[in-house]
């Protein structure tokens, strides 16, 4: 086990991240850099199982910083590969829970990285939704584009 050691941004102990990032906590380190960890899912989905968090504690990815947010992305990328490999994986689900609603359990935000293999017996993304959509797309684009200060 690799315990990760360095000064912590963040003083929010009580988030069970937060204390892998300051090595309160153990965890199976893969990836050490300024802004980001990433370590063994402690509950793996399947071998290889990788979370990737940003040091700084913040919840919801939207909460993010534009730098945190490039260097969580970057580590994300830089990752896919390695952990594909290592596993002999055919690919790799990568996922964010992102807010309680949506099943996330620790508020410190994390990208699940899962190794894939054929015939291994998960769906896609699009097999956690009941496809529930029911609006027309266009004025569903429309109240985003809004909602976005006029994205176009
Ligand atoms: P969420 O459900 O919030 O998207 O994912 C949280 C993940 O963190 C879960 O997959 C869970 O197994 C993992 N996890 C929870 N506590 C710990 C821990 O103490 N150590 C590690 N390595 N993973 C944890
Ligand atoms: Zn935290």
């Amino acid at each position: 086990m690799t315990v990760v050691a360095e000064p912590i941004y963040d003083s929010d102990m009580a988030c069970i991240f937060c204390r892998i990032v300051s090595g309160e906590i153990p965890a199976e380190v893969v990836l050490r850099e300024p802004d980001v960890v990433a370590f063994l899912d402690i509950q793996p989905l399947a071998d290889g199982h990788v979370v990737v968090i940003p040091r700084a504690h913040v919840a919801l990815l939207e909460e993010l910083e534009p730098a945190a947010a490039e260097a969580l992305f970057r580590a994300v990328v830089r990752l896919a590969r390695p952990v594909r490999e290592a596993l002999g994986a055919a690919g790799t689900t990568i996922g964010v829970n992102n807010g309680e609603a949506t099943g996330q359990t620790i508020p410190h935000v994390h990208v699940h990285i899962v190794p894939r293999r054929e015939g291994d017996g998960a769906g896609s993304v699009h097999t956690i939704f009941p496809r529930g959509a029911r609006r027309p797309l266009g004025e569903v684009g429309e109240a985003i584009r809004r909602a976005a200060g006029g994205l176009t």
